[in-house]
């Protein structure tokens, strides 16, 4: 069954990643990159390597960094005729750096880059025409004009019958923003399909433990909510009930990129027609190839990818 175009809006950046774990980046250090990046762009490439249609509403400056990941979204499938680029700013980036406990050290340069002056012009309004699906993350929320932009873009997808997921994809070094609390909770109240990695279930809710908080987010009116739980695979809930995922055995090489690939996945998946549990298993195999590669959106699959490490690991007892 076809999708319709599914959409996102948002940042995208380039990655720059320490070759060394450890902290920060207070001395010199190997370093490699750039790397396409940015969660929305990794979501919306993963949509387009299953075969869907898929397009963004994003800005870049006229630099390397934006067309290293115009061209990357171009080659696999996303409609870029909405990705503005602004002559006089410079495309995000983010340094990355693992700790040795799997933690991770950023330096963002996001909010004044040519992702916080996305805006939805007339190529974006075109391209929310046709929309579907729309795709919001939270860390997108991070100014009072992308909140407006997001805000807007949500409205009118719902107001011509379309659907929303919103994964909140809060980090400690950007919940600081003002008024992307409020953003988010507004998102929450809007959203059709909640992707939340584990901690961030209870983020936005009065509830402090899970059940509570699914059966909060249930009563807001969200159909379903998928909770990622990293090594430990995902759940799904909706008003039917609960069903659990394990994670597929996997060396994790670099888990940037992950949540994004096992939403974009997920999302997809429903809305070709498939059930919830079906629609996991793809979900969780697609997060598990991606923390097998290096970059962020390096490890986005194609459903062959995705059916040979099902078909590979059928069987097993994980
Ligand atoms: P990020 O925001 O960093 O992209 P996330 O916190 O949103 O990630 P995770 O829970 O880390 O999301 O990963 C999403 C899914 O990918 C998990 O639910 C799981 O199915 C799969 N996954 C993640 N890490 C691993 C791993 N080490 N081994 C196997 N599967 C994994
Ligand atoms: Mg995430």
């Amino acid at each position: 069954a076809s999708t319709g175009m599914i959409v996102t809006i948002g940042e995208i950046l380039v990655e720059i990643m320490a070759e060394t774990p450890g902290q920060g980046f207070r001395e010199p250090l190997p370093l490699i990159g750039p790397f396409p990046s940015g969660a929305p762009a990794i979501f919306i490439d993963q949509v387009a390597r299953l075969g869907a249609p898929a397009g963004m509403i994003a800005c870049v400056g006229d630099d390397d960094f934006g067309r290293l990941n115009i061209e990357r979204l171009q080659r696999d499938g996303v409609d870029v005729g909405a990705i503005r680029i602004d002559p006089d700013l410079v495309t995000g980036s983010a340094f990355v750096r693992y700790r040795e406990d799997g933690e991770r050290d950023f330096v963002f340069n996001i909010r004044h880059s040519a992702s916080g002056a996305m805006r939805i012009d007339d190529a974006a309004e075109r391209l929310l025409r046709s929309c579907r699906h729309l795709h919001v993350m939270g860390s997108s929320l991070f100014s009072d004009h992308l909140i407006e932009a997001a805000n807007g873009a949500v409205a009118r997808v719902r107001d011509s019958g379309g659907t929303v997921s919103f994964d909140p994809n809060v980090r400690k070094e950007i919940l600081r923003a003002p008024g992307m609390r409020a953003a988010l909770q507004e998102m929450l109240r809007r959203c059709d399909i909640f992707l939340p990695s584990g901690p961030e279930l209870t983020l936005l809710t009065t509830a402090t433990d899970e059940a509570g908080a699914i059966a909060e987010i249930l009563a807001l009116g969200v159909r379903e909510i998928v909770v990622k739980r990293g090594a430990d695979g995902a759940s799904h809930y909706d008003r039917d009930g609960a069903h659990h995922a394990p994670a597929f055995g996997v060396a994790e090489i670099d888990p940037t990129g992950a949540g994004d690939c096992f939403g974009a996945t997920f999302v997809t998946c429903r809305l070709m027609g498939m059930g919830a549990a079906d629609s996991l298993r793809y979900a969780t195999a697609s997060g598990a190839l991606a923390v097998g590669v290096r970059g962020p959106m390096e490890g986005a699959s194609s459903f062959a990818d995705l059916d040979a490490l099902i078909s590979s690991q059928a069987g097993d007892a994980t």
